[in-house]
């Protein structure tokens, strides 16, 4: 949630309400490149495929507002399973280095 805040804050902004092609909501997979969910009709070998759970956790995660953090439950595999795509961004865009990142890295 730190991370998805940093994002917002630096004007990243993923589709994660349907594809990020064609809105439909059934998604199967996440492109980074386009930087949201995208269905089955529209994924490409790049697109990183998920489960079901990971991409139900990136919605949650993104739409809970930092004063909810303490409502946020999310297992420890998916967790594990879809951090990556949040420190993507964090490198790729944002321009800056996160201590903080090895600490949630440590902490899960
Ligand atoms: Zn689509």
């Amino acid at each position: 949630l730190i991370l998805v805040f940093i994002m917002k804050d630096n004007g990243i902004e993923l589709e994660v309400d349907g594809c990020v092609h064609c809105g439909h909501t059934s998604v199967t997979s996440f492109s980074l490149v386009d930087g949201g969910f995208v269905c089955h009709k529209h994924q490409t070998p790049q697109d990183v495929q998920m489960s079901i759970e990971a991409l139900k956790a990136i919605r949650h995660i993104y739409k809970t507002p930092m004063a909810h953090i303490d409502t946020l439950s999310i297992d420890e595999s998916v967790l594990k399973e879809i951090l990556f795509i949040f420190e993507y961004y964090i490198d790729e865009y944002c321009g800056i280095y996160l201590n903080a990142l090895r600490f949630v890295k440590e902490w899960i």
